[in-house]
């Protein structure tokens, strides 16, 4: 990833066009769904790099070589600390108003070097109205985070009307970068003391087992625990992660009546 980096940032310098999709599983599967977004992913403009080890794997299946994970996050980061050293322009449009004025003077604080040419929080605005101030400005990197395919439908539907710049559909990086939410791999609690975990099987009985229909969880936490941090870390896994990886083993989360297959042992039966 260090050389697609590398192929960004004189991409950067030399003032080129480069629209970036960081694609990880969903983003594929989307494009399934979404014709008009398959067409922009297969679009010879779109670069798409790898973001996910369900990416990489499936490229690896194919036969297709990858030079490792390169996500949102960490390529905008890097494109942030270029901008500053080659006092290059950045347009950050898209998260709630906090978050990116948040990211934004966190970047004029740590990146003194970058110009800010301008942001816009990504609600309630119109895509063609920002696109329209974008264009004007021609900054030479457009960070749009407005989720996957919004963000990359409206870079590839406004490409034409730029000579430069470096285009990227980021996702919730903004949320992550601006300190507004945490990555819980990379957070530093979850570093210096990672917590262990196990599935619990739901026991089996004569009128079978219970499934929830709503997988959900509450639980709280004492802002004076010495583990609150710990804690809150827990349960940001939790929602995130704890789900899809019980998906993916397929461990019984879903409701009594699924049609999955997998659950058809643990399926309530109202004997007739
Ligand atoms: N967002 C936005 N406007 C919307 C919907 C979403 O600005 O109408 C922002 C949201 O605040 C978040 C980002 O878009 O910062 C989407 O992040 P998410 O992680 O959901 O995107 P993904 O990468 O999963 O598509």
């Amino acid at each position: 990833n260090q050389e697609f980096f590398q192929r960004a940032g004189k991409a950067l310098e030399r003032e080129e066009k480069m629209f970036v999709v960081t694609a990880n599983p969903e983003t594929l599967m989307m494009a399934e769904q979404t014709p008009e977004f398959g067409d922009v992913l297969r679009s010879p403009e779109a670069i798409i790099v790898p973001d996910g080890i369900g990416v990489l794997k499936a490229a690896a299946y194919l036969g297709m070589d990858t030079n490792g994970r390169v996500t949102g996050c960490d390529l905008v980061a890097y494109l942030i600390k270029e901008a500053g050293n080659l006092h290059k322009s950045i347009y950050l449009y898209g998260a709630k108003e906090e978050v990116v004025a948040a990211l934004v003077t966190k970047i004029k604080a740590e990146q003194p070097g970058a110009v800010i040419a301008g942001y816009r929080n990504g609600y309630g605005q119109d895509d063609n109205e920002v696109f329209d101030e974008i264009a004007l400005l021609q900054p030479d990197i457009v960070f749009v985070a407005l989720g996957i395919p919004r963000q990359e439908l409206i870079i590839h539907r406004n490409l034409s009307r730029f000579q430069k710049g470096i285009f990227v559909g980021v996702g919730g990086s903004f949320d992550v970068l601006s300190g507004m939410k945490k990555r819980e791999s990379k957070s530093e609690t979850f570093r210096t003391a990672p917590f262990e975990y196990e599935f619990l099987y739901a026991p089996l009985g004569d009128s079978g087992a219970y499934a929830y229909l709503e997988p959900w969880y509450g639980f709280s936490v004492s802002k004076d625990s010495d583990e609150a941090e710990l804690a809150v870390e827990f349960l940001r896994f939790m929602s995130t992660r704890l789900d899809e990886m019980a998906g993916i083993k397929g461990l019984p989360s879903v409701a009594a009546d699924s049609a999955d297959k997998r659950y058809a042992g643990i399926r309530h039966t109202d004997a007739a």
